[in-house]
């Protein structure tokens, strides 16, 4: 690890200093180890999209039942059960391009975006959710996919966790 101070420097300098430096080093490393496992895991593919500093998130500090916090955490992690995940637990891997939403069945990928934004099946709760957080949507004009994505990522945890359990109740109910 001294290969990565200036010895001179740190043979002379104080303990407190040496600490801090010692601590600030391992800090960056550790954060930057952090950035790219976030970046190279495809697991990560939500969370590469809404979460770009190493920090606690504010989620977990919030008013949510176990049930919330933890279902939020698997969304924001891809490992929510959607098909994009669920297909990597078949006795035969499915590629990902078949792992398909059956809910609208047009063939695309069911992943977070797809759940979230552009499913057909959960249209209704999606524009009541748009209406009720309104007040700070930015997005009243087209937008891509993935913008529209972030928005809905942003507002309020227990607003956002609320939607997210509906909408894979009303799947359940399709599905099963
Ligand atoms: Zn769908």
């Amino acid at each position: 690890m001294l290969d990565f101070y200036d010895i001179d420097i740190m043979k002379n300098a104080s303990t407190q200093y040496v600490v801090s430096t010692v601590k600030h080093t391992l800090s960056e490393q550790m954060k930057t180890r952090w950035h790219d496992q976030v970046q190279n895991s495809p697991k990560l593919r939500t969370c590469r999209q809404i979460k770009h500093t190493f920090s606690c998130e504010t989620y977990l500090n919030g008013h949510l039942t176990f049930k919330q916090r933890s279902a939020l955490a698997r969304f924001r992690s891809g490992t929510y059960p959607l098909a994009v995940e669920l297909g990597r637990y078949r006795r035969e891997i499915v590629p990902v391009e078949q792992r398909t939403c059956k809910v609208c069945n047009i063939g695309e990928v069911e992943n977070e975006v797809r759940f979230l934004v552009n499913c057909s099946g959960y249209t209704h709760l999606s524009n009541e959710f748009l209406v009720q957080n309104d007040e700070t949507n930015q997005t009243g004009n087209a937008v891509d996919d993935n913008t529209e994505f972030a928005y809905m990522m942003s507002v309020s945890a227990k607003c956002l966790i609320i939607y997210i359990i509906n909408c894979y109740e009303v799947r359940r109910t399709l599905l099963t």
